[in-house]
């Protein structure tokens, strides 16, 4: 059973049927699914959704599929860490971690839009899936085509972090390194795309693929007792999560599982690669293109499909969006991990740092609930922080060495003043 209605352009309301389409034919503009709300929320309950199990597909009514979901059985649902330590660091009264950093199966936000996507690819009958990525979506893909025992072939910048390579090799696709940056990855791809016949997650099935971001937003809503927080942070790339988390409060309060309280939704990006941020500063909704250099790499997108419409849902929500140096996306990244005991990827520390910003700028205020969406996993990007740690002190396996160390590590008070 499904309420989708069909595919219609976002910018001239076109009406397309479901099938594997992304733009409009007569303007161009990205298509976007159309639900019947009434019809769901006829058939959607807070009980209903609490008796499913644990994944993103217990908002299945609000998703684009039309038969039993192929993949994804143990992805979403990630943690709402309620962060009394980093509240106090920062000086805030009510702070959560959205913590996809441990999103099954591969430790980002992204295994909640593959989901969705491989799931309508197979509906669809593709047998082979693709796309265009950063790092953490070749990771996703690979990971849930194997699942679902598919050719897969993803396409990401050279010069990636090995996490990243690795962490899409493992699972045995062909994985095609391009010389560039994503923006020339996204351009081959278009283009391989249209002769090769393939479900690319995030060129042809993008409007499918985009609604599984939605997820993200559900389940903090759920996870808050049906509420909304106040002010929510998140990193943009393409554009696609921002917009969808937007799109996703505006649902839940139509089909009739919360108040529309208002959320507040802020844009973090890297002051490498900052198009949408300088884009907002600046009072346009014109995105001009830049070339990445941060080592944010999984955020580093320079000409962002979905810009324009970050900036919109951003100012429509009475948000607003900051960009951060990799010096400071690094202490977030420490600030994070050691205040929770979460270790994020630079994606995260840029979440955490602009957060930062955003209150010290008194954007956000001190006594509203506050949730930072963490988007991505550290252990993928060690070579980000790998010299901002403390090395392992190294010595050998005697009493008397390790007693040498200690009284180093902690010098008697005196001693410590006089040296
Ligand atoms: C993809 C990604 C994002 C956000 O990207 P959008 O294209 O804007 O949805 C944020 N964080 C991480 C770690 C990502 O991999
Ligand atoms: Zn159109």
């Amino acid at each position: 059973m499904s309420f989708v209605k069909g595919l219609q352009c976002r910018e001239c309301g076109q009406d397309y049927p479901k099938e594997p389409l992304h733009v409009c034919e007569t303007c161009f503009g990205p298509l976007e699914i159309v639900y019947d709300y009434d019809a769901i929320a006829n058939a959607i309950s807070r009980e209903k959704i609490a008796g499913r199990d644990r994944n993103l597909w217990r908002y299945r009514e609000l998703l684009p599929i039309d038969g039993e979901p192929q993949v994804g059985m143990y992805s979403g649902f990630t943690p709402l860490v309620k962060a009394h330590r980093l509240a106090e660091a920062l000086g805030v009264k009510e702070l959560y971690i959205k913590d996809d950093s441990v999103n099954h199966p591969t430790f980002s936000y992204k295994d909640r839009v593959v989901s969705v996507a491989i799931s309508k690819a197979i509906e669809f009958g593709f047998d082979t899936v693709s796309c265009a990525s950063t790092g953490n979506l070749a990771n996703s893909v690979a990971a849930h085509a194997a699942k679902a025992g598919l050719n897969c072939y993803v396409f990401v910048p050279d010069g990636l972090e090995q996490g990243k390579i690795i962490g899409s090799a493992i699972y045995g696709p062909k994985t095609i390194a391009i010389k560039g940056n994503y923006d020339d990855v996204n351009r081959i791809c278009s283009e391989i795309g249209d002769k090769y016949g393939w479900a690319f997650v995030n060129v042809n099935l993008r409007p499918y693929y985009s609604e599984g971001a939605k997820t993200h937003a559900y389940e903090i809503a759920e996870q808050l007792g049906w509420k909304l927080p106040k002010h929510i942070v998140v990193a943009s790339a393409g554009g696609t999560i921002l917009p969808k988390l937007a799109k996703a409060f505006k649902e839940l309060a139509k089909v009739g599982l919360v108040q529309d309280t208002g959320c507040k939704i802020y844009s973090a990006q890297a002051a490498g690669c900052a198009p949408i941020i300088n884009a907002l500063h600046k009072g346009t909704d014109l995105i001009s293109p830049v070339k990445p250099n941060t080592i944010a790499s999984s955020i580093a997108i320079g000409n962002p499909a979905d810009g324009y419409y970050v900036v919109h849902a951003v100012k429509e929500s009475g948000g607003w969006g900051e960009s951060v140096t990799d010096e400071e996306i690094v202490e977030g990244i420490k600030l994070l991990a050691r205040t929770e005991g979460i270790f994020t990827e630079p994606a995260g520390g840029t979440e955490v740092a602009v957060t930062r910003k955003l209150i010290q700028k008194g954007r956000i205020p001190r006594d509203e609930s506050i949730v930072i969406s963490i988007t991505g996993n550290g252990y993928k990007t060690l070579e980000a922080v790998a010299r901002s740690v403390e090395q392992p002190y190294t010595i050998k396996a005697t009493l008397e060495n390790f007693d040498q160390l200690y009284q180093h590590l902690n010098p008697p008070i005196s001693q410590a003043a006089g040296s």
